[in-house]
């Protein structure tokens, strides 16, 4: 008989940084976290030497069945979390295109694994997946000649799944439905930030796109845009491709309306009457709104809007501005209960609010255990 895997490391390798935790899925319990900072720039050379740091720091454990992987893109090619083997390895090497800064560090992390761990196996975690596998062309494909598509792979994938997919199952458990009978608009507003239209437990929409430049206002990336504003600033500053991916992914957004990318620093500069700032969280907050009303007509009406991310668990003054733009939908917020709410699970809603809206931690370490388990199991 096939042992069910007990201890599952997760890892989170990116191009400068390896993040783990390792998990007894026996209980779901953490044993251990850590990060390992400066990969190639005056800390471990490579992720395989980072990786040997963290079997040191874990007390060279012998015990690790299985490791789980965070990879950021999975294309079409993979609509579910998957067991690595040659053959994933050589399509995960052509998805490279999808994602040149992130997809290299993921599978390097994946290659050490593999060879300081022998014989343990790995499990990608797409956080594409969870969207990608069931989002309908409506929704998924631009408005632009389908050869671009078939050729080059231009649609929307979406980003953040394996939150949205913790926030779907947790939220489905909290409000006591199936998942598959469960309506959700999930919120995950973090430093990248994206919602999720969630039909029976299925994603039907979600705002980020090819990469996840689109959709909300974030910490350094600038959201929904009009192409041609692009194309403007390309041409009148003589910005190459690259500078301009820049100035949108890094430059833009929270950072360029007010000097700070930090929801923290913004929400203290507006209550000091900063006029950028106070505009900044107007913004984010009205383009959230916007997503809700619309996901909430997409799923034909949800059975709770959930907040998550950085700034969806700590946030009350965001999340205050944003349901404040929802009075047409019966939603009501009762100030006391997002006021003390941070971090925890809890509805912050008024009784009579016509759609719940519930907090909750979201936990993307913990479903990529999940998944490796399920995936082995198979
Ligand atoms: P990432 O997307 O990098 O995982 P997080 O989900 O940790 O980021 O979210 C980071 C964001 O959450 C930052 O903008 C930070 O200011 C915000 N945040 C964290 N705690 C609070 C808080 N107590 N109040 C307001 N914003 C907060």
């Amino acid at each position: 008989m096939k042992k069910k895997a007990g201890k599952v490391l997760v890892v989170n390798s990116g191009s400068s940084s390896l993040k783990y935790q390792l998990f007894d899925m026996k209980t779901e319990t953490r044993l251990a976290k850590g990060l390992v900072e400066r990969i190639g720039s005056g800390g471990p050379a490579n992720h395989t030497e980072a990786l040997e740091g963290v079997v040191k720091a874990l007390g060279s454990p012998k015990d690790i069945d299985a490791i789980g992987h965070r990879v950021l893109h999975g294309a079409e090619e993979f609509k579910d979390s998957v067991k690595v083997d040659s053959k994933v390895l050589a399509k995960l090497d052509r998805l490279v295109k999808f994602g040149p800064l992130h997809m290299p560090a993921n599978i390097g992390g994946i290659r050490a694994c593999q060879k300081i761990f022998k014989g343990v196996p790995n499990v990608a975690v797409f956080d594409t997946a969870f969207h990608i596998a069931t989002m309908p062309d409506c929704a998924g494909m631009y408005a632009i000649d389908p050869r671009f598509y078939r050729k080059y792979g231009i649609r929307k994938y979406g980003f953040h799944g394996t939150s949205h997919k913790f926030i779907t199952f947790t939220a489905a458990k909290f409000l006591r439905k199936p998942v598959s009978k469960v309506n959700l608009v999930t919120c995950h507003l973090g430093n990248g930030s994206s919602l999720a239209a969630v039909k029976g437990g299925c994603v039907v929409d979600t705002t980020m796109g090819l990469t996840p430049l689109a959709g909300l206002v974030m910490g350094t990336r600038c959201g929904d845009i009009d192409a041609a504003a692009v194309l403007s600033i390309m041409a009148a500053e003589k910005l190459s491709p690259a500078e301009t991916d820049t100035l949108l992914n890094k430059k833009s957004g929270l950072l360029a309306l007010t000097g700070s990318s930090d929801c923290r620093d913004i929400c203290a500069m507006a209550a000091k009457g900063d006029k950028m700032a106070e505009l900044a969280l107007e913004m984010l907050a009205y383009r959230t709104a916007l997503y809700i009303g619309a996901y909430n007509t997409i799923v034909g009406g949800a059975d709770a809007i959930v907040m998550t991310g950085g700034i969806g668990e700590n946030s009350d003054e965001v999340r205050r501005r944003i349901i404040a733009r929802l009075a047409a939908l019966g939603i009501k917020l009762d100030a006391k209960a997002n006021a003390k709410t941070h971090g925890t699970t809890a509805v912050i809603s008024a009784k009579g609010s016509k759609v719940p809206v519930v907090v909750m931690p979201t936990n993307e370490e913990l479903m990529i255990a999940r998944d490796t388990v399920r995936v082995l199991d198979k």
